[in-house]
């Protein structure tokens, strides 16, 4: 990563044109730096507009991530909880995954203002672009093993319609095990990858992703229906308040929890299902696709599908759900 590029971004992040000469006494560097770090921004994937006599320029003004933003939104609950934020990472899990056995503490939270390499499941990709979408992972141990975290995806699930719930977006609805739709588009989605023994101790890394403000371009490389939430709110939602506001929720959800599972909060999950009792395509890891109705989820987040082959029961993972 050339060291320039996100100092020129910060000066960018007004969505105002600054001259190339402008940004090189600001930055104290030459013009041919300047050029570079440009160059280095798009290929990234971060779209400049480099227009001759006035500059560069980003599509549009971006908030950028700032972790005593971030803490002042989080509220009581800033004691318990450390905050990293980078510039650029590959990927925000695979971050904290490597660090898990290191020194990284409970509860810590590493965000990334750009994530280039983000991970779903089975080896999908997560898109994402600065400004575009917030990509943050949270790392929180368990005195349990990851046996008892079956409900754990379902349970953060239900922390994130709470935060968006408190930001006016009541459309956000969860589809099993983990996913925000706003009607039949994916809102954001989230990767949890465990690491320790089955009886325990455990620690979860909790990655997720909320679309911003997705360009064209990167709706184009999602091969299933997206949205965003300056689509879905008339307001422009700070990205500073609205981790702190997850993380807030995330925290008091993953004490509540740690101590009942997933029991306790299963009907709440429940009001959100986005297919609750719904007809659904279900998409297996070997390709094939089969039909089923929702009938419900259980205490441990098992989804129970009526098929013609009677009733079925899914581990989180199992399968994909799709709307019919
Ligand atoms: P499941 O229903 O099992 O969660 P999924 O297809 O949603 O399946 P995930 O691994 O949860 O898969 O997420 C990765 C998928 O999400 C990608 O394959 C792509 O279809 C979609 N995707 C990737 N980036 C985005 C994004 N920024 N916004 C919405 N959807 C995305």
């Amino acid at each position: 990563m050339n060291a320039h590029t996100f100092p020129i971004l910060r000066l960018l992040s007004d969505g105002k044109f600054h001259s190339g000469q402008t940004i090189a006494q600001q930055l104290k560097v030459s013009r041919a730096t300047v050029w570079n770090a440009i160059k280095q921004a798009e290929i990234l994937g971060i779209n400049i507009f480099s227009v001759r006599g006035r500059g560069y320029k980003l599509a549009q003004a971006v908030i950028l991530l700032d972790q005593q933003a971030i803490l002042n939104a989080v509220g009581e609950q800033t004691t318990l909880l450390e905050v990293e934020v980078h510039d650029h990472l590959e990927s925000t899990n695979t971050y904290l995954m490597k660090k898990i056995s290191i020194a990284h503490a409970h509860a810590t939270c590493v965000a990334a203002n750009l994530q280039t390499n983000g991970r779903g499941r089975r080896g999908r990709t997560w898109q994402a672009g600065l400004g575009a979408s917030l990509t943050f992972s949270l790392l929180w141990r368990f005195q349990c093993g990851a046996s008892a975290l079956s409900g754990l995806s379902l349970a953060v699930g239900v922390a994130l319609v709470r935060a968006l719930h408190s930001f006016g977006i009541s459309q956000a609805q969860l589809k099993w095990p983990n996913d925000v739709l706003i009607g039949r588009e994916k809102l954001a989605g989230i990767l949890i990858e465990l690491q320790g023994d089955m009886e325990g101790p455990s620690a979860a890394v909790i990655g997720i992703g909320v679309n911003l403000n997705l360009p064209e371009s990167i709706k184009q490389q999602i091969d299933q229906p997206a949205t965003d939430l300056a689509s879905a709110s008339p307001q422009t939602i700070n990205p500073n308040e609205l981790l702190g506001v997850l993380l807030k929720n995330l925290t008091e959800v993953l004490s509540n929890f740690e101590r009942h599972g997933f029991a306790q909060l299963r009907d709440e999950w429940t009001k959100h299902h986005a297919y609750h009792q719904q007809a659904v395509k279900m998409l297996h890891p070997d390709g094939r696709e089969s039909l089923g109705t929702v009938i419900d989820v259980a205490e441990d987040g098992i989804l129970l599908v009526r098929t013609a082959q009677g009733e079925q029961r899914f581990l989180s993972g199992e399968i994909s759900l799709r709307g019919v």
